[in-house]
């Protein structure tokens, strides 16, 4: 048997084009949704994530204002920026890319930007509104992974979850996400003795650690839903995920590929939590 592709790309491209048409009748309301992305610093990775978050703003339709600092910035200078960019209405989302430099406290730079703004999901609050089921913004990666799981059809009502990490912008809101769902759910991290026998339950897995082959095929049960979240490269330098693809496609009934899988999907939900933002103001 070989697993069916959850495509991320061509799933990216249905989203997008819905984005570009409710940011079009936006605009056409004189209410153009706005994104400011904001960058200090020199990181090379963050300015290629940058452009590309800002070219895909442009595809859909929605203003982004790039906004470059040097290293030195200080911390009050970007707050105060943060603050004039949550009073501006032409802005319906804020997002400061990580990582900032050592000087800059990233909790009090996300905790500056308005929870209505927030569109990467990140703040206490957003997290306290995804936990206790409250509206707001979810954070971009599980919600594309939520999509991805939700377009093979499976009801997750009775069915076994397992994510693999528990960071606070990937596996603590995926889980919470897949309990919404009303999955039963366990959340596997690097002190889980034995996680293959976690995995082995599992009807849906959801790996996030930055570890090549965190899971292999003889640790998933036979048709179940695979989602790759990691990014890692190989030996050879090639782009690959978290879990064994070759041999786990051979087992699982779905599995995303990487690249081509979550990675765009992130993006994509950044820009529908604009055109959301954009909607409610
Ligand atoms: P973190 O490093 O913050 O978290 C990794 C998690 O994995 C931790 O909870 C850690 O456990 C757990 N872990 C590490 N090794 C193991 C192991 N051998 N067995 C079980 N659990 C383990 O990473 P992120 O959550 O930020 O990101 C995870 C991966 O996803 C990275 O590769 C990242 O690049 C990628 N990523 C991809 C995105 C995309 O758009 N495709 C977006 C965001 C992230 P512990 O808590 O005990 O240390």
């Amino acid at each position: 048997m070989s697993a069916q592709l959850i495509d991320g790309v061509a799933l990216s491209q249905k989203l997008r084009a819905e984005i570009a048409s409710r940011a079009a009748a936006l605009t056409a309301k004189g209410k153009q949704p706005g994104l400011a992305v904001i960058l200090v610093g020199d990181d090379p990775a963050s300015h290629v994530y940058v452009r590309n978050k800002v070219k895909a703003c442009e595809d859909a339709g929605i203003r982004s204002v790039k906004e470059q600092y040097p290293a030195d910035m200080t911390e009050q200078a970007l707050l105060e920026r943060i603050a004039s960019l949550n009073a501006d209405p032409s802005i319906h989302g804020i997002l400061v890319q990580m990582p900032l430099p050592k000087h800059i406290d990233p909790h009090q730079v996300i905790e500056a930007i308005a929870t209505t703004k927030d569109v990467d999901g990140y703040s206490v609050l957003s997290a306290g509104e995804l936990m206790t089921g409250l509206e707001g913004f979810l954070p971009c990666t599980p919600y594309g992974c939520m999509k991805l799981i939700e377009s093979t059809g499976v009801n997750l009502k009775g069915k076994h979850a397992v994510v693999i990490g528990r960071s606070n912008t990937v596996g603590k809101p995926m889980g919470l996400l897949l309990l919404q769902a009303n999955a039963t759910v366990t959340i596997c991290h690097s002190g889980t003795a034995d996680l293959g026998y976690h995995t082995r339950q599992a009807d849906i897995v959801v790996a996030a650690t930055g570890r090549r082959n965190t899971l292999t095929a003889d640790m998933v049960k036979p048709g179940a839903i695979v989602i790759d979240v990691g990014i890692n490269r190989d030996e050879n330098g090639k782009l690959c995920g978290d879990v064994d693809f070759a041999g786990i496609k051979e087992v699982a009934s779905h599995i995303t590929p990487v690249p081509g899988g979550v990675g765009p999907m992130t993006i994509t939900m950044l820009l529908m939590n604009t055109i959301e933002s954009a909607e409610r103001a």
